[in-house]
């Protein structure tokens, strides 16, 4: 919350941290003060006044477009957002555990994990290519997200992009499998740079899909991203609610290594805000960025 409190200025606030939508705005109508009438000048006075009422004109213009302009940042800085401290509890380990679970801004990572038993109400498979064969959980996705992912999908066919998808929906229990594999193969550090740890898998949310294409051997490496349905899903996805999660270069405040395969549904609105503006979801909600513990 430091961070927050510190970078807290109004005329950076939209760019910065869209979190802090919810301040008032000190600047609001009410405080401006009204002009006053000039009609009860002399008539020696007129042609000053004239004069003044030109440059009052001029004055209320220049106000005018202030405050459309002022009404343009209002409304840059987007809808309230869930404040990451308001949407955990810790429990009796010191666990942080998310409490808006079904919130399409749920916010999963190192710091921040779902709950054991937590299983998204709505999980359906979309009709989308996959990647394999078979009926499998992992086809599964939250409703909102499966109807966003088949429009996504179906432009990809439009435009003559090969997408495929690989896996979606994931349990906690699968979650838990998956972690002690990868950390029996390439030891728990390194494995946590890659995999997640039960409950804070994003996959567990049922609001993601990986992505790959035949030009990355239908499998979910970085080169991905520079293939050209990386390129196209990059440029596409926030038009239909998803985001890059895991983007390039800010590997320090996600915990993660670069995925392009990995698309999160935030929303049309806050994924075009997040994709505009370059941020990652922990910037967007103003979440509090806690170095990655590498010595695990
Ligand atoms: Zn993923």
């Amino acid at each position: 919350m430091k961070l927050r409190t510190i970078l807290i200025s109004f005329t950076s606030c939209s760019l910065l941290l869209s979190g802090c939508s919810s301040i008032p705005n000190p600047f609001s109508k009410d405080d401006q003060t009204e002009e006053q009438p000039s009609d009860q000048l002399s008539e020696v006075n007129k042609d000053e006044n004239k004069e003044q009422n030109q440059n009052d004109q001029e004055q209320n213009r220049e106000k005018d477009s202030e405050k459309d302009s002022d009404k343009e940042k209002e409304a840059d800085k987007g809808p309230d957002l869930p404040a990451p401290e308001e949407t955990v509890e810790v429990n009796a380990e010191g666990e942080k555990i998310v409490t808006n679970v079904m919130d399409p801004l749920v916010l999963v990572n190192k710091e921040r994990n779902l709950p054991e038993d937590f299983v998204p109400e709505t999980l359906t498979i979309p009709d989308i290519p996959f990647a394999f064969e078979g009926d499998h959980p992992k086809k599964q996705m939250q409703q909102a997200a499966a109807d966003a992912i088949e429009d996504l999908f179906a432009q990809a066919e439009k435009d003559d992009i090969p997408l495929l998808a690989q896996s979606g929906y994931r349990s906690y229990s699968t979650q838990k499998v998956i972690f002690a594999s990868n950390a029996e193969s390439n030891g728990q550090e390194e494995a946590n740079k890659y995999s997640a740890r039960a409950g804070q898998s994003e996959h567990q949310t049922g609001l993601t899909m990986d992505v790959t294409s035949p030009e990355a051997s239908f499998q979910l490496i970085e080169e991905f991203g520079e293939t050209t349905a990386g390129k196209w899903v990059k440029d596409n996805a926030p038009k239909y609610g998803f985001i890059i999660r895991y983007p390039k270069g800010k590997e320090e405040i996600t915990g993660y290594q670069y995925e392009p395969w990995h698309l999160r549904y935030v929303g049309k609105e806050h994924a075009t805000r997040i994709h505009e503006q370059n941020l990652t979801l922990e910037e967007y909600l103003g979440a509090p960025v806690e170095p990655v513990n590498s010595s695990e």
